[in-house]
């Protein structure tokens, strides 16, 4: 089996899907996307496409060093999706080639179900209580909101205070047995992180996200240290020796994103590293049906797996939604809070092909916000 052509869909609301044909008729399907800078993914897929067509796309892992190592330059969110997504498109072909779903190539399931989350957007207490209401009515045990919006350089204690109320909101409605998860955006200071993450610690989130920026691992020991609240990190990591310094820093969950962190190939080798430090796998996906079909995937198949995002009624899921691209959305039914173990070779989902060419030809520009301080200066987003 050879490759013989891959091409690209820019679809709204904010991704890129990538289709691999071969000359046996057989095709896989990826998602190589960074959001807000889809043009530059899409431009590095095709310059990785070059050496991929003529060959024989069973060969994941050669493929795969070629394409991480290969070109001298490495890493990085830009070459590091192109690559996720070739190589999600490379196990769907090996799978429906071998007439298996990836988890059973991956050494088999290891879980029937697998947990997922939803998000609960809104700033204000009252869009908060009905958003955790919807999503407990559709079943869900798990839900995860912003701890804030933007954030002052140093917080005043009204703003730690809204803070700790909205958690405490949350808490309130959820009960005990269900978990909430809570993410910083990195929008925070370290000393802030360090300030609020006490404060939160007697609701018990399941993991605070990103209470410090990713680029700024040396800080993490102290604010892992400031409470007893498990820390998760790792959206914005792109392979196992950028999540080394976060594990060694103590996080207990990591979040590698499947679309942005070399793909199945690369998530599953974080995975084996994390379970060095006991650290917990919840793939970040606030993206399309191929990044959640890849993770699930990953899911069924890791020991160390917790938890799934899914962006089904996401905030950002503006103009399209994840299920507008794919034939048959049941393997995305969620019961009880759990999706059941797709049984599809490949990543066992169908895309809607038609649906998605169509798509591609109006496009998307989708950036995020720029956020800005009172003074005028940059904020995080
Ligand atoms: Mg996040």
């Amino acid at each position: 089996m050879k490759i013989t052509r891959i091409e690209t869909f820019l679809v709204p609301p904010r991704w890129l899907f990538c289709r691999v044909e071969t000359d046996e008729g057989v095709v896989g399907w990826g998602e190589p996307i960074v959001e807000g800078r889809a043009e530059p993914v899409r431009a590095a897929v095709h310059v990785l496409a070059e050496y991929l067509i003529g060959r024989d796309p069973l060969r994941i892992e050669d493929h795969w060093q070629v394409m991480a190592n290969g070109g001298f330059y490495r890493g990085g969110p830009v070459l590091s999706s192109a690559l996720a997504g070739i190589d999600q498109a490379l196990w769907d072909i090996a799978g429906k080639a071998y007439g298996a779903p990836v988890h059973a190539l991956l050494g088999g399931p290891v879980r029937d179900r697998v947990r997922v989350y939803s998000w609960v957007g809104g700033d204000e207490p009252a869009e908060l209580a009905e958003g955790i209401g919807a999503r407990l009515e559709a079943g869900f045990t798990a839900v995860k909101m912003n701890a804030s919006g933007r954030m002052p350089a140093l917080a005043t204690p009204a703003g730690i205070a809204s803070v700790v109320k909205r958690v405490a909101l949350a808490r309130e409605i959820l009960g005990p047995a269900r978990d909430l998860a809570v993410d910083f955006h990195g929008r925070v200071s370290a000393a802030d992180a360090r300030r609020i993450l006490p404060l939160i610690a007697e609701f018990q989130p399941m993991f605070a996200e990103e209470p410090v920026l990713p680029d700024r691992p040396h800080l993490l020991p102290g604010v892992v240290a400031a409470s007893s609240v498990p820390v998760a990190t790792g959206e914005r990591l792109y392979s196992r020796w950028d999540f080394r310094a976060a594990l060694e820093a103590g996080v207990s969950v990591v979040q590698p994103d499947l679309s942005h962190a070399g793909g199945i190939s690369e998530t599953r080798r974080i995975a084996a590293l994390a379970e060095v430090w006991d650290a917990k796998l919840a793939p970040h996906c606030p993206l399309g049906p191929l990044a959640l079909a890849a993770s699930l995937q990953v899911a069924f198949a890791t020991p160390n797996f917790l938890i799934q995002e899914q962006s089904i009624g996401l905030h950002y899921n503006d103009g399209a939604d994840l299920l507008d691209y794919v034939a048959d959305p049941a393997v995305f039914r969620f019961t009880d809070g759990y999706v059941s173990r797709p049984e599809a070779p490949g990543l066992g989902v169908e895309i809607d092909e038609a649906a998605v060419r169509r798509a591609d030809q109006a496009g998307h520009a989708w950036r995020n916000p720029v956020w800005r301080h009172d003074d005028g200066g940059v904020a995080e987003w």
